[in-house]
């Protein structure tokens, strides 16, 4: 697969076979920036026709060898050329990014460098995959031994949140266990996924082993979920279509993999260093406005230091500069939708009603584009909703505790188990209660901290599997047991 001269152009169109195409209905969705409201571009409205060329292409990749029996040293120079354009290429993705999102550039960069340091992660592992020989019991004389497999025709399926990350964690991992795929972007910010396409044709992915595919989740992501010639669908986004999923997949039986939500709790102990402790709090939930799945949203601090951390995290919130995220020194963009913007002022008025207080922020700022202030409230009522569901925005409470018991309890009280942050001087403590707090990532006087080679997944209805390290890539690998009689 190479570049061609239409790939400019190619913004606004699915990657299909190695080609640009328009989807087959000529439909296309609007792209948003939700700085200001206006429409940065378009992309394919894919049906299931599209979807079903596409995975038609994936198939005919996988079954001709064309990446999944090539040398493993070659898959992997492929994907290190990748990482490297990726990097060549890093401020124009950013600067789409920070468009299609609204993201502050300042993040867009950083997330766009991970991009390339996953790909360049995961081409290490190309040339270590391996299976075992095993010596069997069977009456007999046998050469037993097992080989490790590409799952088939992988459906990559991101949410909007840190698009471009998303895709490459999910290609990357892909690519790196032989699988051929289809990616569908969320139809919020799909363009910078668009780019990454460009970027794999560059680098000489051959034609049909990725394939990106436009569209709405309940149309083009609903068909490819459902389709009977896709073996294994990984999924990142909300619980509920997580749900949707299970049952689209139980058709051929998928081998299915969820990254989902989370409410993750923040447990602040009156020995912690307050100041670091504010500082790893209010960016861990106010980093991409809170559109983070491991968004630290319930913080559970010891009376002791109740109103001495609300005033840090006050002070805080309120030298955040929400806005543009082209504009110098912003580190607070909008929220992704009009939609997003109504469900969270929706659940802060109702957490008000609740009996929460405003301790800073609350409101949408008076200009366009879909801002929302940073916020922190008090404790609502017990069992309050703002409590228990995902919020997905700037906003967390602030609920003291006394009891260790007690508040190990209440930070387990969630549907929802991806992470959890303890701050606290206490060594003792703190790895008794990473033990005891049920989440699949854990800090420990700091938050956010994920690396490409730390298994990523969540407790409960967090999710299914992990994603990152050898776990990861092994959720797109099967296993074969081969016996030879000698
Ligand atoms: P979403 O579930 O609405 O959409 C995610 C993706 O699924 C989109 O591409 C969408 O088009 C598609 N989709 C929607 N309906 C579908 C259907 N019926 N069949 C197949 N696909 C369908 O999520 P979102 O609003 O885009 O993203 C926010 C959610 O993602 C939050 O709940 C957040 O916690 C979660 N998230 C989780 C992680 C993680 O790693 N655990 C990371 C980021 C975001």
């Amino acid at each position: 697969m190479t570049s061609t001269s239409e790939s400019p152009a190619s913004l606004g169109r699915n990657l299909i076979e190695g080609r640009w195409q328009a989807a087959a209905s000529g439909e296309t969705i609007a792209c948003f920036n939700p700085s200001s409201g206006s429409q940065i571009g378009s992309a394919p409205a894919s049906s299931a026709a599209d979807v079903d060329r596409a995975v038609s292409a994936a198939r005919r990749s996988f079954e001709s060898g064309a990446w999944t029996a090539r040398a493993p040293n070659w898959r992997a120079q492929i994907l290190q050329k990748v990482a490297a354009l990726i990097d060549q290429q890093a401020d124009e993705i950013a600067q789409l990014e920070t468009r299609d999102n609204g993201m502050p550039i300042t993040l867009a960069r950083a997330l766009v460098a991970t991009g390339a340091e996953t790909f360049r992660y995961f081409s290490g592992w190309c040339t270590k995959i391996r299976g075992e020989t095993v010596q069997i019991s069977a009456p007999g004389d046998f050469h037993a031994y097992t080989l490790r497999e590409p799952a088939g025709v992988a459906a990559l399926i991101t949410p909007w949140n840190v698009p471009f990350t998303m895709a490459c964690n999910k290609i990357a991992t892909a690519l790196t266990a032989g699988c051929s795929a289809i990616l569908k972007p969320a139809e919020e910010t799909p363009l910078s996924a668009l780019m990454l396409g460009d970027i794999l044709m560059q680098a000489g992915v051959p034609e049909g082993v990725i394939n990106i595919v436009c569209g709405r989740g309940n149309v083009a992501g609903a068909a490819l979920a459902a389709h009977p010639d896709v073996d294994k669908i990984s999924f990142t986004g909300s619980t509920d279509v997580g749900r949707k999923i299970v049952v689209a997949a139980a058709g051929n039986l998928k081998r299915v993999s969820l990254e989902l939500g989370g409410k993750s709790p923040v447990l602040v102990f009156p020995d912690a260093d307050l100041d670091q402790a504010a500082a790893g709090i209010a960016r861990g939930i106010f980093s991409n406005s809170g559109q983070a799945c491991i968004a630290g949203s319930r913080i559970f601090v010891h009376q002791k230091i109740h109103d001495e951390l609300a005033a840090r995290l006050a002070v805080i919130a309120r030298q955040m500069k929400v806005g543009d995220g082209f504009e110098a020194g912003v580190n607070l963009g909008p929220l992704i939708s009009q939609r997003q913007l109504d469900r969270v002022s929706g659940l802060v008025a109702e957490g008000v009603r609740d009996g929460s207080q405003v301790i800073v922020g609350g409101n949408r700022p008076d200009r366009p584009g879909y801002f929302f202030e940073p916020t922190i409230l008090t404790a609502p009522r017990p069992g309050a909703r703002i409590l228990r569901e995902e919020i997905f925005g700037p906003v967390a409470n602030l609920i003291p505790f006394t009891d260790i018991d007690d508040v190990v309890r209440q930070a387990n009280d969630t549907q929802y188990g991806l992470a959890a942050a303890i701050w606290t001087r206490d060594i003792g403590i703190a790895h008794r209660l990473a033990r005891r707090v049920k989440a699949g990532n854990i800090w420990l006087n700091c938050q956010l901290v994920v690396d490409r080679s730390m298994a990523f997944g969540g407790y409960k209805q967090s999710g299914w599997g992990r994603e990152n390290g050898l776990e990861g890539l092994e959720a797109f690998l099967q296993t074969k047991s081969v016996y030879a009689a000698l």
